[in-house]
């Protein structure tokens, strides 16, 4: 077992053999990597987004479903809260699904305003269907079941459209790069096809934003496309950032009591949940390991 102190620190790779500087660099392209460089450009900062295949390759397009927003008349994100945390069975992390239910709903408009074309009513008003666990009618969806691939299209199109984001595609971001105070201060990349010496070269910022996504391609069965390999977890860890561990700690268990259980147990707390999940958080190392191994040779960790 690999434990912090063995984790390689960085990729085998050739020195940069160029650079490019941004304020703000974006390593990924779903719906979070071009929400956050939408974001930071309406903030007034150069952008440099990076992403390994195209622009809309990823999990986002293939987003069927819908958003579960507390959007309807008469639903809060108090409901919502209280929904997920039933249906999570102790395995949520509360405060983050504090965060998704009072930011979903802006979350949503946001995207309508930017240009995302959500089916609506015949009244005109969002149309909001009902799915497992949810007592109320709040997932927003996009021409039936393909809200994904709206969502992509319509962000894609926004970050085309902006000057001020420079796009590098099938970049693949190898190691964060660190100022003299250990601050992130870029990222290294192999672009394929393009660049010098072998592709590799540098983007440098005042920030990195790591949005590239989950890691399901680590198993051997899944639906996520073959771009989900986990790298920005990998990458951070190499750069000696500390994540919860997920196969050992009590965070992968109800702590506190499945469904009909809570709701009998004087013990449940949502906080109480919470703080079990927190206290359990040590370094995670196997994740990188099982990631790296799957990638070409030249690309393994040292
Ligand atoms: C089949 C399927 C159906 C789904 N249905 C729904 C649904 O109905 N509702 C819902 O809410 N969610 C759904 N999801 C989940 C949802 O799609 C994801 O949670 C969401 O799209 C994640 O967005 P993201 O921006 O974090 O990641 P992604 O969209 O996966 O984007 C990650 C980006 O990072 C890039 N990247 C990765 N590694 C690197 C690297 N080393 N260098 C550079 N770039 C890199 C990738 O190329 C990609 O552009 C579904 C997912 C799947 C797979």
């Amino acid at each position: 077992m690999i434990d912090r102190y063995t984790l390689p620190s960085r990729m085998l790779a050739p020195e940069p053999g160029w650079h490019v500087r941004a304020d703000v660099i974006v390593v990924g392209s779903g719906v979070a990597g071009l929400t956050v460089a939408l974001a930071a450009r309406s903030a007034g900062l150069s952008v440099t987004l990076v992403t390994k295949a195209l622009l809309d390759d990823g999990s986002t397009r293939w987003a069927q479903g819908g958003i579960a927003a507390a959007l309807g008349d008469g639903d809060t994100p108090e409901q919502h809260l209280e929904d997920t945390l039933v249906a999570g069975v102790g395995l949520c992390d509360v405060e983050a699904v504090r965060v998704l239910v009072t930011e979903g709903p802006g979350a949503v408009r946001r995207l309508i305003a930017r240009g995302a074309g959500f089916d609506h009513d015949e009244d005109g008003s969002l149309a909001l269907t009902r799915e497992g666990g949810h007592h109320r009618n709040r997932i927003a969806h996009a021409g039936g079941d393909a809200t994904g691939a709206e969502v992509s299209r319509a962000l894609v199109a926004a970050v085309e459209r902006d000057p001020g984001i420079d796009v590098v595609e099938n970049a693949l971001a190898l190691d964060l790069l660190r100022d003299r105070e250990g601050r992130a201060a870029g990222v290294t990349l192999h672009v394929m096809g393009e660049g010098t010496e072998e592709g590799v070269g540098a983007v440098l910022g005042r920030a990195v934003v790591l949005a590239t996504g989950g890691l399901g391609q680590v198993f051997a069965q899944t639906t996520n496309p073959a771009v989900s390999t986990g790298d920005g977890v990998a990458l951070a860890l190499r750069a000696g950032a500390r994540a919860p561990t997920s196969s050992s700690s009590s965070s992968t268990r109800p702590c506190c009591g499945s469904g009909p259980a809570r709701a009998a147990s004087s013990r449940w707390s949502p906080r109480r949940c919470a703080a079990r999940a927190r206290s359990s958080s040590t370094t995670a190392a196997t994740a990188s390991c099982t990631v790296c191994t799957r990638w070409p040779t030249s690309h393994r960790a040292t």
